[in-house]
């Protein structure tokens, strides 16, 4: 295989080296695996859960093998200040959307690269609130998790230190915490409107912990405070997969195979998982492996097992009792937008540099009409991004447009990540339509149920009193949702979910699953440390089985 590593639409990770992630150009070495031996692990999907788990594996002397369909970028080099260039960081291939309540599917909520869909995301770092681990036993609603809140707490420490989260002194909710690795970062104005119109009501906020330096780290220089982190930061402030676990598998062994998109995990005659079919640089190729771990997220975790359908496994792998796909969760990601008589500067800064998570903790107000929590940050959209909202959710176009993109400068707004109930009749399903490599596209089947909706009204509600408490005037709202999660929710009962606590498939013993998928309910804050902390812990649990 040629590599010619000024072009991303080309394998760079080839001939035992891979991109230096902190260079323009550079390689660092990397180990490579024969296809026809087996390997100890497969994992399909270098984003969150599969980068992690990656690391963590090939650091106990595991030989693994990482794949993901996406480029491997070089940061300095590929990341441009453009935000339509940027498209290239997502997974745009096309979907089915469907349902009473169709999701929006791109950009806003998968990432196709090398690390994944961390590389776009905007970096907020929330724990899920501890009695959300066991919402049904303990608060009335959802499902539980087959985990323990205090050992998932071990391992948001674990992950938070490995990406120096920047973070407050002392964060107002949830149980004490120890300080953030990082300190944290000023606040921009349009943090400082949350902030005035949270005291104003009389709610706590805080400073958003966020997954980019407040300080020098290594080879990544402090947040420059530009903005552009949702189309890939160019400097490496942002701690991202693909300059954090990433080379840290790399180095301790790991092979990547960028640009590889795996079409079938193949079976044996004993129908355990055997290895993998994936097409790189024109070809199908097949790799042996003892363990195929499917990281893929929440819609191509599903749609991989169930294309993986054989004689052995008719409905598709893992899938005896029928749950794969099923369970699929959004946020609702709903907002509101108003103008100040001041400059606020919004786009200075990552996007959510402030939080109020008061609706995920506070089960005894008498307003609140709904199970479930929500939080929500303040934002800063880039100018694209805003007047493709304008256009799409308030229908604004010509003159219209124009006029209100003119005060975009002296703009501010309040986004809500609001939790939606677990339901088996939101999923995704393979399409009739194959995509250019002749595999069965996604077909994503999603409503709200009444719940989900009252809990969206309330948020409106209370972001639009914040934002007039805050000075705003000419406030609008616009709907819409962001993070997958679910899809193969792991559990306790091998009827109602397709994994056990370790993301071991019920059905196949050395077959996995590590991603955002696995989460059996989403919570009402941004999902990335959660799949995270609950990768370290799987890698423990899997290096544990295999050693003691
Ligand atoms: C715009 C945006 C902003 C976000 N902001 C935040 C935030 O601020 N805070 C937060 O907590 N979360 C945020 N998220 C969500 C967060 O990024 C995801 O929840 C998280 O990355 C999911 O982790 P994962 O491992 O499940 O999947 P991903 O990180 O998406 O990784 C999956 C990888 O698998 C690869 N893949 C899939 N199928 C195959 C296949 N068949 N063969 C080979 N490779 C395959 C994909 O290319 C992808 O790289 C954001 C997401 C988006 C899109
Ligand atoms: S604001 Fe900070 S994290 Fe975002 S792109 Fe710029 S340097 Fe990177």
């Amino acid at each position: 295989m040629t590599q010619d590593s000024s072009r991303s639409d080309r394998p760079r990770a080839v001939n035992g080296h891979a991109p230096d992630v902190f260079k323009r150009e550079g390689q660092v070495p990397m180990r490579e695996y024969p296809k026809n031996a087996p390997v100890d692990f497969v994992i399909v999907g270098a984003g969150c859960g599969g980068s992690v788990l990656a690391a963590k594996l090939a650091e106990a002397g595991m030989s693994v093998v990482l794949f993901d369909a996406g480029p491997f970028f070089q940061p300095k080099r590929d990341f441009a200040s453009d935000e339509r260039e940027q498209d290239k960081l997502y997974w745009l291939d096309p979907r089915i959307s469907d349902g009473d309540d169709p999701i929006e599917l791109g950009a806003n909520n998968s990432g196709r690269a090398v690390g994944g869909s961390s590389v776009h995301f905007q970096m907020v770092s929330l724990r899920f609130r501890p009695e959300w681990f066991k919402s049904r036993s303990k608060l009335g609603y959802g499902r539980d998790w087959p985990v323990d809140w205090r050992e998932m707490w071990r391992y948001y420490d674990e992950v938070e230190d490995a990406l120096k989260i920047s973070g407050p002194i002392r964060y107002p909710w949830g149980p004490d915490r120890g300080r953030y690795p990082y300190r944290e970062h000023e606040v921009n104005e349009a943090g400082l409107v949350l902030a005035r119109g949270a005291e104003a009501l009389g709610v706590d906020w805080a400073p958003t912990p966020l997954c980019t330096v407040s300080a020098p780290r290594g080879k990544s220089p402090p947040c420059a405070y530009r903005g552009m982190c949702k189309i890939g930061c160019s400097v490496n402030a942002k701690q991202s997969m693909l300059i954090t676990y990433v080379p840290r598998a790399i180095k301790a062994g790991a092979e990547v195979r960028d640009l590889a998109m795996v079409g079938r995990i193949e079976t044996g005659p004993d129908g355990r998982a055997s290895g993998v079919s994936y097409h790189r640089d024109g070809e199908w190729h097949f790799q042996k492996a003892a363990n195929v771990v499917v990281a893929g997220y929440s819609i191509e975790t599903p749609r991989l097992l169930l294309n993986s359908a054989n004689a052995h496994h008719p409905q598709g792998l893992g899938n005896s009792n029928g749950m794969v796909g099923r369970n699929l969760m959004v946020h609702a990601n709903d907002a509101v937008w108003g103008e100040f008589d001041e400059e606020i500067r919004w786009y200075k800064g990552p996007p959510s540099m402030t939080t109020c998570e008061h609706w995920n903790y506070a089960d005894d107000d008498p307003s609140k009409d709904f199970d479930g929590g929500y939080s929500f940050m303040s934002q800063g959209p880039l100018p694209g991004d805003f007047a493709g909202t304008l256009v799409s959710s308030s229908g604004l176009f010509g003159d219209d447009l124009l006029s209100k993109m003119g005060r975009y400068n002296r703009m501010a707004g309040l986004k809500m990540v609001g939790e939606s109930m677990p339901s088996p009749d939101n999923r995704v399903t393979l399409a009739d339509e194959t995509d250019a490599l002749g595999l069965p596209r996604a077909k994503v089947t999603h409503s709200f149920c009444d719940n989900d909706k009252r809990l969206q009204e309330h948020a409106r509600g209370f972001m639009s009193r914040m934002m007039r408490a805050a000075g705003g005037h000419n406030l609008f709202e616009t709907q819409s949702t962001a993070h997958l999660m679910g899809g193969c929710p792991m559990g306790d009962d091998p009827e109602t979910s397709v994994t056990n606590d370790m993301g071991r498939s019920w059905d196949v013993d050395n077959l996995w699953i590590c991603d955002g998928s696995l989460m059996p309910t989403g919570g009402g804050v941004n999902p990335a440390m959660t799949i995270l902390a609950n990768a370290a812990r799987i890698a423990d649990r899997i290096i544990d089985a295999r050693f003691h």
